[in-house]
């Protein structure tokens, strides 16, 4: 592709891989496929903003290349998008992976001035939003994540960097192009007429009534003001469902290029928002209402099993490893704590929202087949979205949010 923008200028060895290229990049920076490995690739990402290929030998031996794009892949040229979001997608996994090796997928080699990356191939994983789809239960899902968000979280924090490291990690994460992204997407566009929302015609009573409602409005500009202006940590960025491969022992992070200092419980309400979504839709993917109860009370065990996790994990770190000798107060850390969890269920109603009322909508509503049932499901969804962000500075922990759902 011809270099269409300024910027490009700062990436003279930019080229858009052919599958050819990305097989070359492979084999240049691994020793997985050896002398005579006869290479295959396919493009086959099917996300949203970049290419994602798979190199594969003739013995079955294979790795991921993913390559960013001057612009966002499902727009095309007219959305143009900064190339160092892939160095950012490489460094913030790596830094993961140093903190929770288990759940961070594998960057064996990257090179930002070409926007890719060698990833571990994880087919033998399946991604999460397909398998709740499915209707699949993953019984370690809670704990792997809380595992992941609160070491990752923790570790990048002033818990335990100091002052001048910790800033410096903030400068080199700065990310604005792909916050702005989320600015929009996640806090402005489903709050008011935008031109961006799609949503159905049914949905239109309750969606005008949240543009008027001044006190939704009042909430969401404060949480959107904690996302703009809270860097406590090293956020993974959209821990939504997409992002996060599982099989039935093993769960694992993807796709960090929205990777910031931002605030903690942003990661831990995504991931919150997405298990809520696909309980809300549940009753119009599964035909047999026996299995549609099961996954839900699945889908609320799990949901328990984060918190208690995840709490679990903070307490223990923030006892043990916190370095900043005035950041042990017991009681400041208490009061941090609650103050994560407060922004998480704040977080997690607007992803309810704008999941439903904005641009990008998950397939866990989106393909059920019976509008009706769709919208109903889609309603309940709003609503409870709606009760997260006006309560979420009340609402102490999930357990009251989880009474509401039986
Ligand atoms: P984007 O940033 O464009 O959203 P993703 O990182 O989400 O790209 O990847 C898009 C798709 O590519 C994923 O849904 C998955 O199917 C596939 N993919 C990405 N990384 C891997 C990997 N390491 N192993 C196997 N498949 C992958
Ligand atoms: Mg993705």
């Amino acid at each position: 592709m011809a270099l269409s923008n300024d910027k490009l200028a700062a990436y003279p060895h930019y080229k858009t891989f052919s599958s050819q290229d990305a097989a070359v990049f492979a084999n240049d920076h691994s020793e997985l496929f050896g002398e005579h490995s006869q290479l295959h690739t396919v493009e086959f990402g099917d996300g949203n903003l970049n290419l994602v290929f798979r190199v594969k030998n003739q013995f079955g031996t294979s790795l991921i290349v993913k390559q960013a794009l001057p612009y966002a892949r499902c727009v095309g040229e007219s959305w143009p998008l900064t190339l160092d979001r892939a160095r950012i997608e490489a460094e913030v996994l790596l830094q993961h992976r140093q903190q929770v090796p288990d759940h961070t997928v594998e960057v064996l080699y990257h090179d930002p001035s070409k926007a890719a990356m060698v990833l571990e191939d994880l087919g033998d994983h399946q991604i999460l939003r397909q398998a709740l789809i499915a209707g699949k239960q993953l019984p370690l899902l809670a704990d792997h994540l809380a595992l992941y968000l609160s070491h990752t979280a923790f570790f990048s924090s002033d818990f335990v960097l100091d002052g001048p490291s910790k800033k410096a990690q903030v400068a080199r994460f700065l990310n604005p192009e792909l916050c702005l992204i989320t600015e929009d997407l996640f806090f402005t566009d489903p709050f008011c007429n935008h031109e961006r929302n799609t949503f159905d015609a049914a949905l239109q009573p309750f969606v005008r009534g949240l543009w008027f409602d001044e006190d939704v409005k009042a909430e969401v500009a404060s949480l959107k003001a904690s996302f703009l202006s809270k860097p406590q940590a090293l956020l993974h960025g959209d821990v939504h469902a997409g992002s996060i491969f599982v099989r039935h022992d093993s769960t694992k992070l993807i796709d960090a290029e929205f990777g910031f200092y931002g605030p903690i419980g942003f990661d831990v309400g995504s991931f919150i928002g997405n298990l809520l979504l696909n309980y809300f839709s549940v009753e119009g993917q599964l035909n047999d209402s026996h299995a549609a109860h099961a996954q839900q009370a699945y889908l609320r065990q799990q949901l328990t099993r984060f918190e208690v996790c995840f709490n679990q994990h903070w307490r223990d770190l923030m006892r043990s490893h916190t370095k900043d000798a005035a950041l042990q107060s017991e009681r400041y850390q208490q009061q941090f704590l609650q103050q994560v969890w407060h922004d998480a269920l704040g977080f997690a109603g607007c992803e309810l929202i704008r999941r439903i009322v904005g641009l990008a909508h998950v397939a866990d509503m989106d393909t059920i087949a019976n509008k009706a049932l769709k919208n109903q499901c889609e309603l309940r969804a709003l609503e409870c979205g709606r009760r997260l962000i006006l309560q979420h500075r009340q609402l102490a922990s999930l357990s009251p949010v989880l009474q509401l759902l039986t």
